[in-house]
């Protein structure tokens, strides 16, 4: 499998309006500050991380919704930045992005053969007939009912209505698929459907997909590699086993301990990290390693003063932590039921 999107020293900081006076404009949220990750087609990277964290604003970067402030991103050997006019509406027919609220992310007044059509009539391409064929098609491939192509949004149920954001999404045989979210805003049991249905999808059209959640149980389903992000920065990535059974940074190891286990017995030995405090403004990150404020483990003043990189802790594992093999390993955690953390 060769690199289809590599991402390095991603930055994006927005402005801070704090008054009338341009002088007092000065201030930056800190969204995103120096994530690098590179994706493999054919090959699914869960992004994870809490609310806040930086990820949703990675992936709006990737597809240029939003612009970055700095750092480079490289999709099949194209300069993502540089990618003007044509080049650029190139790039968005092989890029597309699942939003997370299949609720809001519809139009209201379009049918859903109008909606799964959009992309299609905005790039130009077939006929108005050829385009509802296609549409059905979709459709179908996503589990609904081509007959149903003229109803609305409001007539489908929130696991049908992301089915309808993914035949959608699929409408320009994207290489690459941002899914943000898209399963938050569903039941537990609807998410495990949707999740299968994007797995299935990726078999039978060769996608490639970047899987933004904020819960680890969820991407542990669907991901090749797992990168964990922390106010703006990744501070732990790897192949999906070894962090589950193995993570190094006290932050991946307590969203691990947050999600229980389907052996009663070992539930109970097992031991809950809670964080303390809540998690710092990214207009003012911490110095040094930004989880210092609520790490369990701190060592001062090396960590508040010292950045610690994102080095290698074990083949193809990279942390970002001062004393990365010196904790313990919560039990099992690979084997995590989907949607085993929203039961607690
Ligand atoms: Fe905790 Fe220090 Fe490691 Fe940061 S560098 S995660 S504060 S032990």
């Amino acid at each position: 499998m060769g690199e289809l999107l590599r991402v390095e020293n991603l930055v994006k900081y927005f402005a801070v309006e704090q008054g009338v006076i341009a002088s007092k404009l000065s201030k930056k949220v800190h969204a995103v500050d120096g994530v690098s990750l590179s994706v493999n087609a054919g090959e699914t990277l869960g992004l994870v991380g809490e609310s806040g964290c930086g990820k949703s604003t990675t992936g709006r970067c990737i597809i240029r919704l939003l612009e970055p402030t700095s750092g480079s991103i490289v999709f099949d050997g194209m300069d993502v930045r540089a990618l003007r006019g044509k080049a650029l509406q190139g790039f968005r027919r092989e890029v597309q992005f699942i939003f997370q609220d299949p609720y809001a992310s519809l139009n209201p007044r379009m049918t859903i053969g109008e909606i799964v059509t959009e992309p299609l009539a905005v790039h130009s391409v077939g006929t108005k007939g050829e385009r509802r064929t296609r549409a059905k098609e979709l459709l179908e491939v996503v589990g609904l009912n081509p007959e149903h192509i003229n109803r609305y949004p409001h007539e489908f149920s929130g696991g049908q209505r992301q089915r309808i954001g993914v035949a959608r999404a699929l409408a320009l045989s994207p290489k690459l698929i941002i899914c943000d979210e898209p399963v938050s805003a569903l039941d537990v049991s609807i998410q495990a459907q949707v999740i299968n249905l994007l797995d299935e999808l990726q078999e039978q059209f060769g996608l490639t997909y970047v899987f933004i959640a904020h819960d680890l149980s969820v991407v542990r389903h669907i991901s090749d590699r797992v990168a964990v992000m922390y106010l703006g920065t990744i501070v732990e990535a790897g192949d999906w086993k070894g962090l589950y059974d193995q993570p190094y940074h006290p932050y991946t190891q307590s969203l691990l301990s947050a999600v229980p286990v389907p052996d009663p017995e070992k539930q109970r030995s097992r031991q809950r990290i809670i964080l303390q405090g809540d998690v710092p403004s990214p207009i003012d990150p911490p110095t040094g390693c930004r989880f210092h404020t609520r790490c369990p483990v701190a060592q001062f003043p090396k960590c508040s003063e010292e950045v610690p990189e994102l080095r290698e802790v074990a083949p193809g594992h990279q942390a970002a932590c001062h004393f990365a093999k010196v904790f313990p390993i919560p039990e099992d955690a690979s084997e995590q039921p989907l949607g085993a953390a929203e039961a607690v």
